[in-house]
């Protein structure tokens, strides 16, 4: 079986493969395509080394596309090739681990760092190449007059057979011969350039050294002079190439002709013009880049005395859900509106705003009075945000956190601001979202990087510093416990007990949920069996029960259902003990395919419960579709039903929801339950489950015990 997984060396061979197949064929080397693909391996190690260096290595970059020409690619298309490649399959091939939004930005500039090795690699070659030319042609000057009468021969062969441009104009820039590739360039069939004047071939981009030059040469005071220079091709198009002019004398040194090489630089102009802007702007949104941002914050915080600068860093709230719940096209469609409107906000000179990734954009002021500004700038951004956002004939509410960081140039690196930034958002978010807030250093230092927590995460897992909480699920109607919830925690050796919403959003992030949710529900169900162990299987609410929570990560994992029932025919534990808890946004919109596990899941036995329902856009005729028992309400219904009297509105919403949830067959969960009235609210508008703090705060499974035994004595 080849069932084994690639290795590193396997993929980054593959990636060569796949560079060598798009650039063999524009490349004028004499190997075979296999010998070839063993030239480009070793650049390609290389790539992927910059690809994940910790700091970004232009110079490395540079150096690979220099060394493409000299693996004979040295055909604009060649590079066009090699970037497309670069792409579409480094950071696929070679990213193994990385953040892909980091990734992306890397890659961005890593192919810009590789065109500008290429092209200056080039040019060198060129110029090399023009130097031998007018090396030749000097050595033929005292014959030049008879050399453009086709009697000297290595001139003559030179002239016509050379890749580059080649005129002759005499010294009142009368054009007497061009050559073949000369024509080609400017796009003319026949050499009646000859008769024109080279003093015609203006162009309004000229810089002002190039006619300066020319006279300084035609008058004798200089030998050759280089520029890169426009012309207009008689169809009106604009040629760019890099020239060379050198003046011919002859035997007795007195200057006779001027000759004229010339290299097509355009296509390679475009490219690189292309590259800069796709090197430093968001695809998506048309908005300065990550890589663009940090740029203009670094020219801002190196501004000197007197000047300062302002940063609004946002990120929307609950956009997860969006994408989540109708798809990334129309998560793509908010981010492109959001965008404008952000655009639309910071106009004035010295402002900027740019797009860091994800939901993330950031908004620049500088200047010397960005203390007010930056506060303006924020409300502006606010403002900009009110009105709610029409995507597929909804109308989606967008909120922003914002942490703003304002300061002196001249303090703080831009990591260091954009830290103090993004910990400054967080405190906006946990504070309910829909804000902004300013920065405050004592408050940063304290605060735990979601970097830290991330690269924590695996060890935490093998050096078993999670444990689980169980918090108890009551029957309504009799106050029973009926089973727990399984929740996550994480005992942080420095920072203390850390709640699932500080690291569950990283462990998916770096895929380590997989193997963290095997671990709560493997603990979870030894639990329930213990529970069961303790109570017998016959208690007058029947044996406890157990929810575990599942990721969207884990329900498209292969694994899911295989390693549930490993766990549960290990423990002896019956399927129907069990229920697992799926967030509402991870199932709406979802498909057969991946609605296929949690049926199988079903069919066993297992309860499926959609979890905070409420909070995604679903559409309730799709309940029928899932294959799910349980609607576990979000806190945000109960949480209304805390002043007294409730809402009537929102009675109803509830009421309407559990008529519907009962007429599909689902039992109904409340999460949230704080008080006795919001109980028995619930219980008359026929929920038949709650959780909450009423009841019992998340705990160690004893304190489980304690409540069932409670519960069944008294
Ligand atoms: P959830 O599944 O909706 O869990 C309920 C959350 O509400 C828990 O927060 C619980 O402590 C909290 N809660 C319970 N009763 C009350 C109450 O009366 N009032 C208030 N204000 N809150 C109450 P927690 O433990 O912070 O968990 C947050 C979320 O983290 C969970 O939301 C769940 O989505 C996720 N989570 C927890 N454990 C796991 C896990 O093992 N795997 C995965 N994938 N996600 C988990
Ligand atoms: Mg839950
Ligand atoms: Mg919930």
């Amino acid at each position: 079986m080849s069932g084994e997984p690639d290795g590193p060396q396997d993929r980054l061979r593959r990636f060569a493969t796949i560079w060598s197949r798009a650039v063999f064929p524009v490349t004028s080397t004499s190997s075979t395509r296999t010998e070839f693909e063993a030239e480009l391996l070793p650049l390609a190690r290389r790539l992927s080394k910059v690809l994940r260096a910790r700091s970004f290595d232009a110079e490395e970059a540079r150096a690979v596309g220099a060394a493409l020409v000299d693996a004979h690619c040295t055909d604009p298309e060649a590079l066009s090739q090699t970037l497309d490649c670069v792409d579409a399959y480094l950071v696929l091939y070679c990213g193994e681990g990385g953040d892909p939004e980091d990734l992306r930005a890397r890659s961005a500039r890593l192919q810009h760092a590789m065109a500008a090795g290429f092209a200056g690699a080039l040019r060198a070659r060129t110029l090399a190449e023009q130097e031998a030319i007018a090396q030749a042609a000097l050595k033929a000057q005292g014959v030049v007059a008879e050399a453009l009468h086709a009697s000297e021969a290595r001139f003559r062969a030179v002239f016509e057979g050379a890749a580059i441009g080649i005129g002759i104009a005499d010294l009142d820039g009368n054009i007497l011969q061009v050559n073949q590739a000369l024509m080609r360039m400017f796009g003319i069939a026949d050499p009646a350039l000859g008769g024109r004047r080279a003093m015609e071939w203006t162009h309004p981009d000229d810089a002002p050294q190039v006619w300066r030059l020319y006279q300084e040469l035609v008058r004798g005071e200089r030998e050759h002079y280089h520029v890169e220079k426009a012309f207009y091709r008689p169809d009106g198009t604009v040629l760019w190439t890099n020239l060379t002019v050198s003046l011919l004398r002859d035997a007795d040194g007195t200057p006779q002709y001027q000759l004229a090489l010339m290299e097509d630089t355009t296509e390679r102009r475009l490219l690189n013009l292309r590259l800069r802007y796709e090197a430093t702007h968001d695809a998506l949104t048309g908005l300065p880049n990550r890589s663009f941002f940090f740029e203009r914050l670094e020219k801002a915080l190196n501004a000197g005395p007197g000047q300062r600068f302002g940063l609004c860093y946002l990120d929307l709230d609950g956009f997860k859900a969006v994408n989540d719940s109708l798809g990334h096209a129309a998560g793509d469609r908010l981010l492109v509106e959001v965008a404008d409107r952000l655009q639309a906000c910071a106009t004035a000179p010295g402002e900027m705003v740019a797009r860091l990734g994800g939901d993330e954009f950031v908004a620049l002021t500088t200047g010397p009075d960005t203390r007010h500004e930056v506060d303006e700038l924020a409300g502006r951004i606010m403002n900009a945000l009110l009105s709610p956002v029409s995507v597929d004939g909804r109308e989606l509410t967008v909120r922003g956190s914002i942490g703003i960081v304002e300061g002196p140039a001249g303090e703080r690196s831009p990591a260091e601001v954009l830290r103090s930034a993004d910990i400054t958002m967080y405190r906006a978010k946990s504070a309910g979202g829909n804000r902004f807030e300013l920065a405050d250093p004592e408050a940063d230092a304290r605060v735990i990087t979601r970097h830290g927590l991330t690269t924590a995460l695996p060890a935490a897992l093998e050096r078993g510093e999670f444990f689980i909480e169980y918090q108890p699920l009551v029957h309504l109607g009799d106050g029973s416990v009926r089973g727990a919830e399984a929740l996550v925690r994480w005992l942080h050796p420095q920072h203390g007990v850390l709640g699932p919403d500080r690291f569950i959003p990283l462990a998916e992030h770096t895929g380590l949920i997989v193997p963290l949710g095997r671990w709560v529900l493997e603990q979870s169900v030894l639990q329930a069996r213990l529970w069961r162990e303790r109570y017998g299987e016959g208690g007058a609410a029947g044996p406890l029960r157990i929810n575990v929570n599942l990721s969207p990560c884990q329900l498209t994992h292969p694994g899911l259902v295989q390693d549930t029932v490993e766990i549960l025919e290990r423990t002896g534990v019956a399927p129907d003990a069990l229920c697992l808890e799926v967030t509402e946004s991870a199932l709406i919109g979802a498909d057969d395919d991946l609605l296929k596990p949690l049926r199988r899941l079903a069919e066993m036995g297992v309860d499926i419960a959609l979890d905070d329902f409420g909070t995604g856009y679903s559409n309730l005729a799709n309940l029928r579709r899932l294959p799910v028992s349980v609607l576990k309400l979000d806190r945000s219904f109960t949480q209304s039903m805390q002043q007294f009297p409730a809402d009537p509105v929102d009675l109803k919403i509830v009421e309407g929801i559990v008529a519907l949830a009962h007429s599909l067959d689902l039992a109904v969960t409340v999460e949230g339950v704080e008080t006795g009235a919001q109980a028995e609210q619930l219980r008359i508008l026929g929920c038949d489950t709650a959780q909450g703090w009423y009841y019992a705060r998340p705990g160690p499974p004893e304190r489980l015990h304690e409540l069932a035994l409670v519960d069944a004595t008294g």
